[in-house]
């Protein structure tokens, strides 16, 4: 079995932020979640508790800096370290352009973008004093590919990779020993799409992920692994699609 990690999530109180959550907490790391739903927080942290894990929550809004700088410092001042930064928070009210559904794409560059780029802030000074961390940053297929309907999410995502990308030039440039990952989903069965106010768009989607979702398990997995990893080597990137998805 691997060192026990401490690792902090956000947008742990559902979907892929909650399965890593709980697969991370069985393997004997300690978790520490954040998101704003309390009484998901309170659940998920009482089941990996009574599976003997160890596990915290804090009520965090990734797009109030103060609150992820809490979230990191929780963890550091609970732990004595933070190990792992997974930034999971993420909506998709994808809608056509012409709509101008401006409170939707001010919420998407919010939460996706600035949100991950608050926990990169938190978590980057205690890591470069440890001289030792991993930032896992989810983006998506959709940041690889555009599509009609869905291009600020679709930015926001593309944005995810690029802060991510120039992170990892930066830490590996000071020679701080932090590990930067992408990881970029295809359709996973989470609530993301209940995210998806667009009455036409959300069908059209329920149906493609009815068709061809899988579950959150597998990304769940896939985070867990790059963690695994020695610390001499980073998966920067992966795409974990449903092998039938065609993009
Ligand atoms: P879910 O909707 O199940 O989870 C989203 C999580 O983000 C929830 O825990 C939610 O918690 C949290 N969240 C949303 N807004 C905020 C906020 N302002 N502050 C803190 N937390 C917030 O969806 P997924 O698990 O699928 O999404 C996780 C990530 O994966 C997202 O970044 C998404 O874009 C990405 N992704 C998902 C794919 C999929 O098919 N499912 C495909 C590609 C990428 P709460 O509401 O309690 O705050």
């Amino acid at each position: 079995m691997t060192a026990s990690k401490v690792i902090v999530i956000t947008g742990a109180s559902s979907g892929i932020g909650e399965a890593s959550a709980k697969l991370l907490a069985a393997k004997g790391n300690k978790v520490v979640l954040g998101a704003r739903r309390e009484e998901k927080l309170k659940q998920i942290v009482e089941e990996i508790k009574a599976d003997n894990g160890e596990a915290l929550y804090q009520l965090t809004d990734v797009t109030d800096s103060e609150d992820v700088e809490k979230l990191v410092k929780l963890a550091v001042d609970t732990f004595g370290r933070i190990d792992v930064l997974i930034n999971s928070a993420g909506i998709m009210p994808h809608s056509p352009l012409k709509d101008k559904r401006i409170n939707d794409w001010d919420q998407m560059i919010d939460i996706n973008i600035k949100g991950t780029l608050y926990g990169i802030g938190a978590a980057l000074s205690y890591m470069n004093e440890q001289k030792a961390g991993q930032i896992i940053n989810i983006s998506s297929v959709a940041g690889h590919y555009a599509h009609a309907g869905g291009a600020v999410y679709s930015a926001t995502k593309w944005a995810v990779r690029a802060i991510s990308e120039s992170l990892r030039e930066e830490v590996a440039q000071d020679g701080s020993n932090i590990r930067v990952t992408i990881v970029s989903p295809g359709a996973i069965n989470t609530e993301l799409l209940s995210s998806v106010t667009d009455p036409k768009l959300k069908k059209n989607y329920q149906q493609f992920y009815d068709s061809f979702g899988i579950s959150v398990d597998r990304v769940a997995t896939t985070i867990q692994q790059a963690i695994d990893l020695p610390a001499d080597a980073a998966w920067n990137e992966i795409i974990i699609r449903p092998t039938k998805q065609v993009q």
